[in-house]
């Protein structure tokens, strides 16, 4: 563990995806507020809920994220929702190129590249996810898969001292029970570090925080989060359930102060959540 890993401040993201509705927002709301973490924690709902989600979630420690953002700014494009709007709103970041997104709604990595430089340039936090799926872990290709989509995704993106975040989600692990073991984890991540060192500069890439998702639960989010260049979680299914995310949340929670995050430490730069 170097000096660099402590200044990056853990963060939990809960990914609703397309569930929940009013019941699972005010048990999350009951099971969150009044309550301190030394992590930042952001849930993304549905677009439906994020209003009533940031006015009920106004005191808390948590913040709103959205689970895509349009890469155009305005105009005729049905069914979009501008970074802009998003940041109006009060969210704070957004999910980008999510592996479902990619399957199933043709996100690839030039259009996860105009949404993050779009996201950027709004203020928002953008949480960029990659990961290889089981035929390219089979065949051995993982890395060169996480290389495509980082030196793509990334392509002359300005940051300009901002906030950048990258989940590596497997999508073999995601939504199967069937987590990557830590090291396994752990080898992409410091992969993926090494990458970054070399497209945005070794200080960069120490700052930037990297995320493990797929198949989380409060069993397994301690070994992961133990993990040199983990320095965080994204967490879909079990999300869903207030009581475990909150689990999961304290874990992190201890863990960074284990870590040697100093409590009530500032949050990492003007850009990051809360
Ligand atoms: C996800 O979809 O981002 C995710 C991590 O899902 P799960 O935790 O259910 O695997």
């Amino acid at each position: 563990m170097n000096a660099q890993q402590h200044k990056r401040k853990p963060m939990v993201i809960a990914n609703w995806k397309l569930n929940g509705g009013i019941d699972l927002i005010c048990t999350s709301v009951a099971s969150f507020i009044g309550k301190h973490f030394e992590t930042q924690i952001a849930i993304c709902p549905p677009y439906i809920y994020m209003r009533d989600m940031l006015t009920f979630l106004q005191h808390s420690e948590i913040s709103i994220g959205s689970q895509n953002v349009s890469k155009f700014e305005s105009g005729a494009y049905t069914g979009e929702t501008s970074a802009q709007m998003l940041k109006q709103a009060g969210c704070k970041l957004c999910l980008i190129g999510h592996s479902e997104r990619r399957a199933m709604f043709r996100e690839n990595n030039q259009s996860c590249q105009i949404k993050v430089q779009t996201a950027l340039n709004h203020g928002l936090l953008p949480v960029l996810c990659i990961g290889e799926n089981l035929e390219e872990r089979d065949a051995n290709i993982t890395k060169d898969v996480i290389f495509r989509q980082l030196s793509e995704g990334l392509e002359n993106i300005n940051l300009d001292g901002k906030d950048l975040c990258i989940a590596y989600e497997p999508v073999w692990a995601i939504g199967t029970g069937l987590a990557a073991t830590p090291e396994m984890a752990q080898e992409v991540h410091q992969f993926i570090r090494r990458e970054l060192a070399v497209l945005l500069g070794e200080a960069t890439a120490e700052r930037i925080r990297l995320l493990y998702g797929g198949s989380v639960t409060k069993t397994n989010a301690k070994e992961l989060l133990a993990q040199t260049d983990i320095d965080g979680l994204l967490v879909g299914g079990a999300s869903l359930d207030p009581g475990h995310f909150l689990a999961i949340c304290q874990q992190v929670s201890e863990q960074a102060i284990a870590k040697g995050n100093q409590p009530g430490s500032a949050p990492q730069s003007a850009a990051s959540v809360n």
